[in-house]
């Protein structure tokens, strides 16, 4: 099933000829609107009709979060503020002022339209019921997927996140199919319905669950796909680029397609900024081709991916991006090894005993602390078995990280839960 098949089936030729297209547009566009761009092709002794070609995009400006931060609040709006824009969000910084990101008319409809392409991908028919548990208001995760399954045309549940016992009932009372939620209110929701002795299958009507904003590995969707009896489907997005909808994977759930005819992706080296050998993981850069209210020439994510080579299956053409491996900055050094959460969470998601819920904690300069969950069964058990289970979590993330951290083994619900975003590593050195 289609939303727009033409466009998602777009051959290559065809596909590079509309991209070419809209990025002269856009280029065009922010050197005409935005003083920024047009100070950087001065700079670059740049102007816009040095871009003939894709190949071109290399000649552009790279635009990084400081640029939106020191461009705050209006500095890099294309269009008129009053009568251009209608809808404002600002994006999670966790450090300084946020970054504000303004929707025009045409914005708020266009990132509509790609999640009703990425719903549809994943089998949403008119008989589904999506339960949306993200944070309304200025983020960007909640609204844009309400916009998108309204244009669908399937019941929405605007149930934001938290009060768990009642999104338990909303499920229950109006047989919500579709859940949209990060993975770590995921892992609560999971462990919540299995103290309550509610399985989902059996109790409710669930059928897919959406997980984004926030890193997690294959062994976690695995995890809460068999506790949670349901599909799960990773979405990307970020609030410079619309929000949801960047990419999303389809049933095949073998990569992200990244809607190409909407965006251009760049996968760089994060220290040279040069293009990585095909298929090797770098950081994801993004153009915008369709945005009016704030167009965005190669925007440095830091977030890192890598393109999965082939044709998928789906006959979708648009290219398919791997899970976000981790983050520029997520990244933290110990011993001098480089070390992101998602290897941490890769390894304790894969093993038998261990709960939902980790944090990763560095003391000093070289002494690292994992705190895991583990179940309540083992966690009462036998102290043999756990003291089994403790050292196969420190031989086992010893041989995927390199250094031997010390683990600490806690009860189920000990640790902080987020219903947004959790934060997983506490570094005390630079506290
Ligand atoms: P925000 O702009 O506040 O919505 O945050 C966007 C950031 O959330 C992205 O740059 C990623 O770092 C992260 N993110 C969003 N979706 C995912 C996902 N599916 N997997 C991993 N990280 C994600
Ligand atoms: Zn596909």
């Amino acid at each position: 099933m289609f939303w727009q098949e033409e466009i998602e089936t777009i051959d290559s030729k065809n596909l590079e000829k509309l991209q070419l297209e809209r990025l002269q547009k856009t280029v065009r566009c922010v050197y005409e609107n935005v003083p920024f761009y047009r100070d950087k092709f001065k700079d670059k002794s740049l102007k816009p009709d040095d871009i003939k070609t894709l190949q071109d995009i290399r000649k552009l400006p790279f635009t990084t979060r400081d640029d939106l931060r020191l461009n705050y609040p209006y500095g890099l709006l294309a269009v008129p503020k009053n009568g251009g824009v209608v809808r404002l969000h600002t994006s999670s910084g966790t450090t300084g002022k946020p970054k504000a990101i303004f929707f025009s008319k045409n914005d708020v409809n266009q990132s509509a339209e790609l999640i009703a392409r990425c719903l549809v991908m994943t089998g949403v028919k008119s008989d589904d019921i999506l339960q949306n548990m993200m944070t309304y208001g200025l983020f960007t995760g909640a609204l844009v997927m309400h916009y998108g399954a309204e244009k669908v045309g399937i019941l929405v549940i605007p149930a934001g996140p938290g009060n768990t016992e009642r999104q338990i009932a909303l499920m229950q009372d109006f047989s919500s199919t579709c859940l949209h939620l990060t993975p770590s209110y995921a892992l609560y929701l999971s462990e919540v319905m299995e103290s309550k002795g509610i399985m989902p299958k059996r109790d409710l009507s669930l059928r897919r669950a959406y997980l984004g904003a926030e890193p997690y590995s294959e062994e976690t969707r695995k995890k809460l796909e068999q506790m949670l009896g349901i599909d799960i489907y990773n979405s990307y997005g970020l609030s410079e680029m619309n929000g949801p909808g960047v990419a999303f994977e389809c049933i095949n759930k073998d990569g992200m397609h990244i809607w190409e005819d909407n965006f251009i992706v760049e996968i760089l080296d994060q220290e040279t900024g040069e293009p990585v050998t095909e298929g090797q993981q770098g950081e994801l850069v993004l153009t915008t081709l369709c945005r009016e209210g704030m167009p965005f020439l190669r925007y440095r994510t830091k977030d890192i991916a890598k393109i999965i080579p082939g044709k998928c299956r789906c006959g979708r053409t648009h290219k398919r991006i791997s899970r976000i491996l981790g983050r520029v900055d997520d990244m933290f050094i110990v011993r001098g090894v480089n070390i992101f959460p998602q290897q941490i969470e890769r390894v304790l998601m894969s093993i038998k005993g261990v709960a939902q819920n980790y944090q990763i904690h560095l003391e000093a300069y070289d002494k690292m602390l994992v705190k895991v969950e583990i179940e309540q069964d083992f966690f009462d058990g036998n102290i043999e078995h756990l003291l089994i289970l403790k050292s196969k979590i420190t031989e086992k993330l010893k041989s995927e990280i390199l250094i031997t951290p010390k683990v600490e083994l806690l009860e189920p619900s000990t640790l902080p839960m987020s219903e947004g975003k959790t934060q997983r590593v506490i570094d005390r050195r630079t506290l």
